[in-house]
């Protein structure tokens, strides 16, 4: 596993290279993460794992001072997976070096869900994935389907610039069911244990939604119970189609999305 810290090594590195598979991650490293690398690993001659805490994509301050960083465990964690060729560890630097400012817009019609209540940061993340892609021109990137809205944003918008193909990976999930996450570690265990109903508290929502016939109403209230249950703040939840992301009304091709804040943790899932 070669370590790469800047982008002329990389470059260097990459260049006998022509079947690479790309795992962009903001560390934290975890079993979500080692499935990507382990379906990159299966489908490509070569892995290169991304660690860059992007702070352009942070709307909050706070967010982003509290996210777990550990270079050093995660290392050793992509080491021991026998399953990474190169781990990128850009500086800030190396990422925005031309400094110019990024012209990427959300269309007014996808200020929806993560994009309406964290202004920002999916202009953010679309702007250090336009630029990732450019300096490590990948022939395929692997992302998961736990951030839903941030697959469908980037396909969106790499289709139209580059040949790379997006692969989407499934949720992997803790025993509690949670939705591994980097900032799972920030819960306490008596918050990972409430995580766990209200997971599957949603999976009763999901089963019961079928049978309503105004989905918007019965998902508005079911807000309300959860949040007065659960005592957590819930900024939506809303059952959507995920081909084009609009409120859904069947069953087919359309997932229930969420995103709550317990104890000021911010967690998402879509089921
Ligand atoms: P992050 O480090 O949180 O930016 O995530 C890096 C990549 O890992 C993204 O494509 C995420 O969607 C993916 N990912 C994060 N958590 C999971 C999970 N529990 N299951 C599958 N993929 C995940």
């Amino acid at each position: 596993m070669k370590i790469l810290l800047n982008n002329s090594i990389l470059i260097e590195s990459l260049r006998p290279f022509n079947d690479l598979g790309f795992v962009p991650t903001m560390g934290g490293i975890h079993k979500g993460h080692l499935s990507l690398i382990n379906k990159s690993n299966k489908i490509c001659k070569k892995t290169i794992v991304s660690i860059f805490l992007n702070p352009k994509q942070f709307n909050n301050k706070k967010d982003l001072m509290s996210y777990p960083r550990n270079i050093k465990k995660d290392l050793q964690i992509l080491k021991k997976s026998k399953k990474v060729d190169f781990v990128y560890l850009p500086k800030f630097e190396d990422i925005y070096e031309d400094n110019k400012k990024s012209k990427i817009k959300i269309n007014k019609k996808d200020k929806i869900l993560c994009a309406k209540y964290r202004k920002g940061h999916f202009e953010g993340v679309l702007d250090v994935m336009n630029r990732l892609t450019k300096i490590i021109n990948p022939q395929k990137i692997f992302m998961g389907e736990k951030d839903f809205q941030q697959l469908y944003l980037v396909k969106n918008l790499l289709k139209k610039k580059y040949k790379t193909k997006i692969i989407p990976c499934k949720t992997i999930r803790d025993k509690n069911k949670i939705a591994l996450s980097s900032r799972n570690i920030l819960l306490s265990s008596i918050n990972h244990t409430l995580a766990g109903k209200i997971y599957n508290e949603l999976i009763n929502i999901k089963k019961r939604i079928y049978r309503k016939k105004n989905i918007s109403k019965f998902l508005k209230n079911q807000k309300k119970q959860l949040e007065i249950n659960f005592k957590v703040k819930i900024d939506y939840l809303e059952f959507r189609n995920i081909k084009n992301f609009k409120l859904s009304k069947k069953n087919k091709n359309s997932r229930l999305f969420i995103a709550y804040y317990i104890n000021n943790v911010r967690l998402i899932d879509n089921l």
